[in-house]
């Protein structure tokens, strides 16, 4: 099978195309079409839920990554032994549905369009939500260290462990361990009040600037690397992103931070009211 051709980047909620491909899939049944507008579950980073919906007509139970070997062999979702995009495999979307299709038949493809739009919203504040936060964290910093776009030190990719994304959310939890003190991050006095203020206050401030986002897409296949722009009052900014986005900041509404410090684990959860 070659890669498939993925539309979600170009915001697309629907198509029709070609089924090339079934896989089994924990007893039900992983369908492979050459062109989808479904985002699947990442198995590297698995930020943003898969999309819901239909491949013709049947509903789509879950949507996963799928990964073909050089010698055919395909694997699913956390089975697959490689890095998103090694080269030399090919890197599907699989429809997983209870019902089987026919290879060859021409199905129609029809995403949630509200879920998706709810998912979009999450994972772009959930960008904006890491970008404020590393302003907000920079007089933290000993050492020189690694920027983000805006020209903060960049806590976020220093410090994330995971990230999940949901409707209007998303949750983001950093490791505040040795290594990060090693990279010369003090957690010393930290006042996580002030610190959610001062993001909360930069995200209003985005919000309102309404920014202009979007993807720059340098090939059609899934694992493309794909990265995410924000034109913000204080510059143009990107972050490698293989997720949906919504079009402009004023989409999101109010968007507003929580964090909570545990067993040196900082977790940020972000929420967009999407007015
Ligand atoms: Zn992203």
């Amino acid at each position: 099978m070659n890669s498939t051709v993925v539309t979600f980047p170009d915001g697309h909620v629907s198509g029709r195309s070609e089924i090339v491909g079934a896989v089994p899939a924990g007893g039900r049944h992983g369908l492979v079409v050459a062109e989808t507008p479904f985002h699947p579950l990442d198995h590297t980073w698995p930020d943003q839920p898969a999309d819901r919906g239909t491949i013709g007509g049947l509903p789509v139970a879950d949507c996963v990554t799928g990964a073909q070997s050089g010698t055919g062999e395909i694997f699913l979702g956390p089975d697959i032994p490689v890095r998103r995009g090694t080269e030399g495999w090919a890197w599907l979307v699989v429809h997983v549905a209870e019902t089987p299709l026919p290879v060859g038949s021409e199905v129609a493809l029809e995403v949630d369009p509200g879920h998706r739009a709810a998912l979009s919203a999450g994972h772009t504040a959930c960008h904006l939500a890491a970008l404020a936060l590393n302003a907000a964290l920079a007089g933290h910093w000993r050492k020189p260290a690694a920027l983000d776009g805006l020209g903060h030190p960049d806590f976020d990719q220093s410090a994330i462990t995971s990230s999940r994304i949901s409707p209007f959310g998303s949750e983001d939890v950093y490791r505040l361990g040795k290594s990060l003190r090693k990279k010369g991050f003090s957690a010393e006095g930290l006042d996580l009040s002030q610190v959610a203020s001062e993001v909360n206050d930069r995200l209003k401030a985005w919000v309102a600037a309404d920014a202009a986002v979007w993807l720059d897409v340098p090939g059609p296949g899934l694992t493309a690397r794909r990265t995410w722009h924000c034109a913000l009052p204080e510059g143009e900014t990107s972050i490698p992103c293989g997720g949906t986005h919504v079009r402009g900041t004023a989409e999101l509404g109010v968007v507003t931070v929580e964090l909570a410090l545990e067993d040196a684990a900082l977790t940020m959860r972000t929420t967009s009211s999407c007015l």
